[in-house]
C-alpha cells in the first residue's frame, strides 16, 4: 500500500476523522436555528465516515448530501445510513471541495468539521458561498489559535503544518469580507480531541502496524500521528479547533 492507501485503511476504522463531538455539533446547529425548522438542504462537505452527518440528520428535517474525496470513506458511511434507514435522507458525492459541482443555490446550510484547512480557510469559504442559499449558512469547524502570543516551536510545527493558522478574530474578519454576516463562534473543548479523536488513534496504531508487518511507510504514518498528539498535549492552551457560524449576506 502506498502512503495514501495507508492513510484510508488507518482512518476510515475510527469512530471520526478529526477532533469533534455530537454536543458540538449540535451546539453549532442551534445557533443556526435551523434544527426543529422546516425542510432543509444541507452539504457536509469533507464528510468522512459520518460523525457529524448523522448528528445532523437526526436533528434537522430535510436531506443531506455528504461530500468526500475517498470514496472508501464514503462507503462506510453509506452502511451506516443503510442501517439507520437514513438511505433516502443521506446522499453521497465523491468529489473534491475545491471543484464542487452543484448548482448555486442549492443548500440551506453547508456544514464541514475539521475539512476546509484541506483547501485553506480563505478559499473555502469564497469558494463555498455560491452554493448557498439566500438567507443561508456556514459552519465550518477550524484550527486556531486561542491566545495571541505563541512558543516559537508551536509556530514553527503549523508554519509546516497549515500556514492559515489564525486567531479567532481573525478568522471571523475573513468570513466578513467575503460576504458572511451574523458570525458566532465558540472553542471546542479538549474532550473531542482526547476521548474522541486521540484515545481511538492510540488504540487503532498496534493493529494497524500488525495488519501492514510494520511497513516503513506505516511506521511512518504512526511517528507522525504521534508527534501530533505530542504538539497538541503540550500546547493546547494556544490553539485547538473553533467553530465558525456565520449567514450567507446580501452583498
Ligand atoms: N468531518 C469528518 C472528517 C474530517 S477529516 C470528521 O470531523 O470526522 C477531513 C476529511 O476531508 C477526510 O474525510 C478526507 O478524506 C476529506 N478530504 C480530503 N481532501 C479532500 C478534498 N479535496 N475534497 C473533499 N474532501 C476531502
Amino acid at each position: 500500500m502506498n502512503e495514501l492507501e495507508l492513510m484510508i485503511d488507518f482512518y476510515r476504522r475510527l469512530p471520526r476523522q478529526g477532533p469533534g463531538s455530537s454536543e458540538q455539533t449540535l451546539k453549532a446547529l442551534q445557533i443556526t436555528g435551523l434544527a426543529n425548522s422546516g425542510y432543509v438542504e444541507i452539504a457536509d462537505i469533507g464528510c468522512g465516515t459520518g460523525a457529524q452527518t448523522f448528528t445532523l440528520a437526526d436533528q434537522v428535517k430535510g436531506r443531506i448530501t455528504a461530500v468526500d474525496l475517498f470514496h472508501e470513506f464514503l462507503e462506510e458511511l453509506s452502511i451506516r445510513a443503510d442501517r439507520h434507514g437514513l438511505q433516502d435522507r443521506i446522499t453521497t458525492r465523491c468529489e473534491s471541495m475545491d471543484k464542487l459541482s452543484f448548482d448555486p443555490r442549492t443548500f440551506d446550510l453547508i456544514w464541514s468539521e475539521g475539512a476546509i484547512y484541506i483547501m485553506g480557510f480563505e478559499a473555502g469559504v469564497r469558494s463555498w458561498r455560491p452554493f448557498i442559499s439566500r438567507d443561508g449558512f456556514l459552519v465550518v469547524s477550524e484550527i486556531s489559535w486561542f491566545t495571541k502570543r505563541r512558543p516559537q516551536e508551536l509556530e514553527d510545527y503549523w508554519q509546516l503544518e497549515y500556514q492559515e493558522i489564525d486567531t479567532i478574530e481573525n478568522k471571523e474578519l475573513i468570513l466578513r469580507r467575503n460576504g458572511y454576516t451574523k458570525i458566532v463562534s465558540f472553542r471546542i473543548p479538549e474532550y473531542c480531541w482526547f476521548e474522541n479523536y486521540y484515545d481511538p488513534i492510540r488504540a487503532g496504531i498496534p493493529e494497524f502496524l500488525d495488519r501492514h508487518g510494520n511497513s516503513k511507510h506505516a511506521i511512518r504514518l504512526t511517528k507522525e500521528l504521534e508527534r501530533e498528539m505530542e504538539i497538541y498535549e503540550k500546547f493546547k492552551y494556544y490553539y485547538g479547533y473553533a467553530f465558525y457560524i456565520a449567514q450567507k449576506s446580501k452583498k
